[in-house]
């Protein structure tokens, strides 16, 4: 018998929040084909250069923290895939933070794209609660600065134009050369540097299982393609990968 357990690696996108109401910004029904300005709130160029923006940006963090999503069936499968006793890693390209909502110790989430939960400054770098900045922005300062350096803050996510942090990227890429099992969700695998994720998975020779509404670029290297919703089909897949033990 073997001892070792197959570590399994979930790449979550998109598509598993989608349930929770959290709309795919780049999807066929995204937002951001019916509202492009929205775009420019999570665009580095605009966001730094325009304070408007800013303004802008900060106000709908406030109005949209207010309706708080909760975790759906996707998630909730994930969660019993760790209890199992199966060794998992995810790695999520959402910011959501509904992974670690649904139960999911923090230590084995890896948030590729950063997180919401906080702010990072501009300028020097510092890290602050992202709860702290709405309060201020709700007692009327439309776009609060860095308490130390009064540079610009954001929300500690990669915008676009902003590179993924290569710490981040290479805990990633470990992880993704050492798995036994690949499970990309909900994502389209069209966006570098992530989409080069399951190519090595599959090189250091994982079983790539993709579980995505639409076609992908890495269908035909994948051991299993699913095409149902997610939130039905992946407490299906969890269940078979617990019994068959991965
Ligand atoms: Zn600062």
């Amino acid at each position: 018998m073997n001892a070792k357990r197959p570590l399994i690696a979930v790449l979550t996108g998109a598509g598993i929040s989608t349930d929770s109401g959290i709309p795919d910004y780049r999807g066929p029904q995204g937002l951001w084909q019916k509202d492009p300005s929205a775009e420019e709130l999570v665009t580095i160029g605009p966001y730094r250069g325009d304070p408007e923006v800013r303004r802008r940006a900060w106000r709908m963090r406030l109005e949209t923290g207010a309706a708080a999503a909760e975790p759906n069936a996707g998630h909730r499968a994930l969660v019993d895939l760790d209890r199992s006793g199966l060794p998992l890693r995810v790695l999520t390209q959402n910011i959501d933070g509904l992974h670690q909502k649904s139960g999911l110790p923090g230590r084995k989430v890896l948030e590729l794209h950063g997180n919401l939960r906080e702010t990072r400054c501009l300028g020097c770098g510092a890290v602050g609660p992202m709860a702290e900045a709405l309060a201020r922005v709700g007692a009327g300062e439309p776009d609060p600065d860095c308490r130390a350096c009064g540079g610009i803050l954001k929300p500690h996510i990669v915008m676009f134009g902003e590179n993924l942090d290569q710490e981040v990227l290479g805990q990633a890429d470990a992880i993704t050369r050492a798995c036994d099992v690949f499970v990309a969700v909900g994502t389209s695998l069209q966006v570098f540097p992530v989409a080069a994720l399951p190519y090595n998975a599959v090189k250091s020779g994982a079983k790539l299982i993709i579980v995505n509404g639409e076609p992908t670029p890495y269908d035909e290297a994948a051991a299993e393609v699913v095409r149902e919703p997610i939130s039905l089909a992946l407490p299906r897949l969890v269940r078979r990968l617990v019994r068959e033990g991965a």
